[in-house]
């Protein structure tokens, strides 16, 4: 009897071991520091990787995971998706998708893009809007629930812009539907009255669009979206392209400029001084071809592909902090969105950026601008378990990244052996 309230006491008194993943990786790669380190145990607990280094004993009991003819480096992230968005064809209007699909079915399809993205290496994703009724808020809040695995999420609900929006030329008896993708919002009062009402349903980034129209954001207007939303401790990304409004957006000290196609050397130097990010969803000449001019927003495929390379190369070479985002709102038959977005790092390549400095563009600088660098974005002690594998050296070919067969997310394995799905 003794010995059997011995057991049950030692039962409730002693701590309850969490389970142990030992990961024995042939190579690591920490792109934020640029350091590569051979035969390495990663020790995880409650999804956060424990311990990293190449003589860690492993507890027993530990389920342990032989990637040892593998590189191993830090979930990869995009920071400019529209995961609920498929433009149908090129030059639709680009109105065409809110008219014809409801939120529901587009959140559908943004869990759906989110967890095949997430299958092929991007553990986080940021999701600049274009979600109906707040559709990616809902996915994301759908993942942390834990009712479906699924990337990290961080949504901008609604897009912000001058009246009418990104669409063009709708009559005004039909005007009001763009507001079921955009908010209207012009003057400072607005602009600050908007960027709330997104904060208020969930959103983790403010997005702007600023020179779609024929008139563009002002320097008050940006400052009005900045304060609002670094005062509720999120960042402002501004979709522009050049021009007045750019010069606008980097003086009001925006966190991420979308796009920049046309910067000038002047305003990428004025971006490096002021730590603003570029996110240059450098589209490949076979996509533009597919999304055309998107409706009248983009200038021809022929004329934007090799401007969209001259400024990477520019801005990589003036040093302004550079982070992976791709815009892919098109589907290529027999593709998937993620195979799609690798496509992207042939005009990384193209704009001659070292596979080093492209995967810290698409992990810890983008952790930078995502403002979760604390939490994510290196292979690391205290930070979460993100990680990828893949059987080639990134740092050789950075199209190796196509080739990742191991995916971690928090912990859970959700590709390679012992996947959870
Ligand atoms: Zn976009």
């Amino acid at each position: 009897m003794k010995k059997l309230l011995a057991a049950i006491c030692l039962l409730f008194t002693a701590p309850l071991v969490a389970q142990v993943t030992a990961i024995k990786a042939g190579t690591v790669i920490d792109p934020s520091r640029g350091t590569i380190l051979k035969d390495q145990v990663i020790l995880i607990e409650q999804g956060k990787i424990k311990a990293i280094g190449s003589v860690l004993p492993i507890p027993s009991g530990a389920q342990v995971i032989d990637l040892s003819g593998e590189w191993v480096t830090a979930g990869l992230m995009d920071a400019h998706t529209h995961m609920t968005l498929t433009e149908i064809e090129g030059n639709a209007p680009f109105e065409s998708f809110y008219l014809n699909e409801s939120t529901t079915y587009r959140g559908m399809r943004g869990l759906h893009n989110s967890q095949a993205l997430l299958s092929q290496g991007f553990t986080t994703l940021r999701d600049v809007g274009n979600s109906g009724e707040y559709a990616m808020s809902d996915v994301r809040r759908a993942i942390e629930q834990g009712w479906f695995i699924g990337p990290t999420i961080i949504d901008a609900g609604k897009i912000i812009a001058p009246f009418g929006g990104q669409s063009r030329n709708m009559p005004p008896h039909v005007g009001p539907f763009w507001g079921f993708e955009y908010i209207d919002a012009d003057g400072p009062a607005e602009v600050r009255k908007a960027v709330r009402t997104n904060i208020y349903y969930g959103a983790g980034v403010i997005k702007l669009v600023a020179d779609n129209s024929a008139y563009h954001y002002s320097l008050d207007e940006f400052r009005a979206a900045v304060e609002e939303a670094h005062h509720a401790g999120i960042p402002v990304a501004v979709h522009v392209y050049s021009g007045d409004a750019a010069d606008n957006a980097i003086e009001a000290g925006v966190d991420s400029i979308e796009h920049g196609f046309e910067l000038t050397d002047a305003q990428l130097k004025k971006m490096k001084d002021k730590g603003i990010f570029l996110v240059s969803t450098d589209f490949p000449r076979a996509h533009l071809d597919i999304v055309g001019t998107s409706g009248g927003i983009l200038p021809e495929p022929a004329v934007l592909a090799p401007k969209i390379i001259d400024r990477l190369t520019r801005a990589h070479k003036m040093g302004v902090k550079l982070v992976f985002g791709t815009d892919v709102v098109v589907d290529m038959k027999g593709r998937t969105r993620a195979d799609m977005m690798f496509d992207y790092l042939g005009v990384w390549r193209l704009a001659g950026i070292a596979p080093q400095d492209i995967l810290r563009a698409m992990t810890s600088n983008a952790a930078d601008l995502l403002r979760i660098e604390k939490v994510r974005g290196r292979v690391a002690e205290g930070l979460a378990a993100d990680l990828v594998a893949m059987p080639a050296n990134p740092l050789d070919d950075i199209e190796a990244l196509r080739k990742i067969d191991f995916v971690m997310k928090d912990g859970k394995i959700v590709k390679g052996s012992g996947a959870v799905h």
